[in-house]
């Protein structure tokens, strides 16, 4: 996918220094998903071009089973190499951070000079074709030329693609070109391939700050690049407060001071809503079934009501870095005797894991080969047999949200299945049922209005 900045105004080799990249040389760098280049096809006083050219690593992206198994061929067939997407605005935040945080140390007095620019854009994917192109880059002060891209031109009958060639020019500082690049090309392309945390109002904000919140159409700005209500209207909110120019710079300083401030990760909440659980029953003794490296256990051995807190796991690797984890070499005599890890298997009858307050099985039943999962449950509910069980698994109508690529390093690739919500449901009553147990499904993380949340937890009680 590609990208090209000109500038035709005098030195336009000036680009270069806003750039923080040198005419004459190509800077790659990693992006997750792939490499980013960036090189000067032409660079002449009266004209510079910079393009961003960004490879997808097709591999990272098949490289998920679940998510070959879910979408069929999608994952080897797709624009993502060739569109203009949110992977090559992630790609021009990764080069161009200098550049659009307005620092140019070489030639400061640069930063702030509006320049003749052209963004060319060859293949941009548009839900809402050229006229949304228009309504977004025209309040901007942009000259939108764009024409529409045929799905296959042997196939004239089946019309245009959603892709669209386009041509920006406007007078512009390159800062202010970059932002609003960054903000509107997943926006543009409304299907965002990375996760959406809290932290991305935060992004907005800091990129957009200075422009959106006299756009028309910063509503739907907004809603498309944060997907979630609640971060729409906590964004729109903060927009509409920046008034002035000491409000706005408030602001920024508070999105910065939150992005320093590691955001909630999915992986906390998920087991603050488990200690959750185990708080609210008082459970003295507690099993972690799958326990992996020993992130819950971590938790639970400070818990002053637990006790007995034991992990158990398949994998010989995840115990010594659970062993790890917890220091367990280090620790006091007393404190030992209250943690232990075990091998073993869900799908194995063990005396040794039966007599718990609670059992916890946190992102482990999805690793499990679902012909497994009659035993798995007569192992869980029926021998450990704990008052409450507490159990969370991926939703994944979810998984729209995600970064298909798993550049956040979530562990796809042993899933054997995933469930939606319904099945969930129907899975863990049919359980509650049979076992003997009743059970209350909550959502774990931000809630999708349609896709609903990331994590769907059950808690069994008897
Ligand atoms: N609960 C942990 C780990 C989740 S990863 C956490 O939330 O961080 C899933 C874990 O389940 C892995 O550590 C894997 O080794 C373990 N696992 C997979 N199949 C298993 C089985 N049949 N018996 C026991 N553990 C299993």
């Amino acid at each position: 996918m590609l990208v090209s900045l000109t500038s035709t105004t005098p030195v336009a080799t000036d680009l270069g220094h806003l750039l923080h990249k040198h005419p004459d040389r190509v800077r790659s760098v990693d992006v997750g998903f792939g490499r980013a280049h960036v090189f000067y096809p032409e660079a002449t006083p009266q004209r510079c071009t910079a393009t961003t050219y960004v490879e997808v690593d097709p591999f990272g992206r098949t490289r998920h089973r679940q998510h070959r198994r879910a979408q069929g061929l999608e994952p080897y067939l797709n624009d993502r190499p060739y569109a203009a997407s949110s992977m090559l605005s992630v790609a021009l935040g990764r080069l161009f951070r200098t550049a659009l945080n307005g620092t140019c140390e070489a030639r400061p007095e640069l930063v702030g000079q509006s320049l003749d620019l052209e963004v060319g854009l060859p293949v941009v994917p548009v839900r809402g074709g050229q006229q949304l192109l228009r309504r977004l880059f025209e309040p901007l002060g942009y000259d939108v030329d764009c024409s529409s891209i045929a799905l296959d031109t042997e196939f004239p009958a089946w019309g245009d693609s959603r892709h669209v060639s386009a041509r920006l020019a406007g007078r512009q500082t390159v800062r202010s070109a970059l932002e609003h690049l960054y903000v509107l090309l997943p926006v543009l392309d409304d299907n965002k391939h990375y996760w959406i945390g809290p932290d991305e109002v935060d992004k907005l904000l800091s990129r957009g700050g200075d422009w959106l919140g006299s756009h028309p159409e910063s509503d739907l700005i907004a809603r498309r690049y944060l997907r979630l209500p609640d971060y729409t209207r906590e964004a729109l909110a903060r927009l509409a407060d920046t008034g002035e120019d000491s409000d706005l710079l408030d602001t920024q300083r508070d999105a910065a001071e939150q992005a320093t401030e590691a955001p909630l990760r999915l992986g906390e909440q998920r087991l603050e809503a488990v200690l959750e659980v185990v708080r609210s029953v008082g459970a003295g003794s507690v099993l972690d079934l799958g326990c992996g490296e020993g992130r819950l256990l971590e938790r639970l051995i400070v818990e002053p009501a637990v006790t007995r807190a034991v992990g158990v796991d398949v994998s010989v690797g995840a115990l010594n870095r659970a062993e790890k984890r917890l220091r367990l070499e280090n620790m006091s005599e007393r404190r030992r005797e209250r943690v232990q890890l075990l091998q073993g298997a869900l799908t194995y009858t063990d005396s040794r894991l039966r007599g718990f307050d609670v059992a916890t099985v946190v992102e482990a039943v999805e690793h499990l080969d679902p012909d497994r999962l009659d035993v798995f449950a007569e192992v869980v509910f029926g021998h450990v047999s704990a008052s409450t069980v507490v159990l969370t698994t991926p939703n994944r109508e979810y998984n729209q949200n995600f970064e298909q690529l798993d550049s956040r390093g979530l562990r796809h690739e042993d899933h054997r299945f995933e469930w939606t919500r319904a099945e969930f449901e129907a899975w863990a009553g049919g359980m509650a049922e049979r076992f003997g147990y009743s059970v209350e499904i909550s959502a774990v993380g931000p809630v999708d209005p349609v896709c609903g949340p990331p994590t769907q937890m059950a808690v069994f009680s008897r």
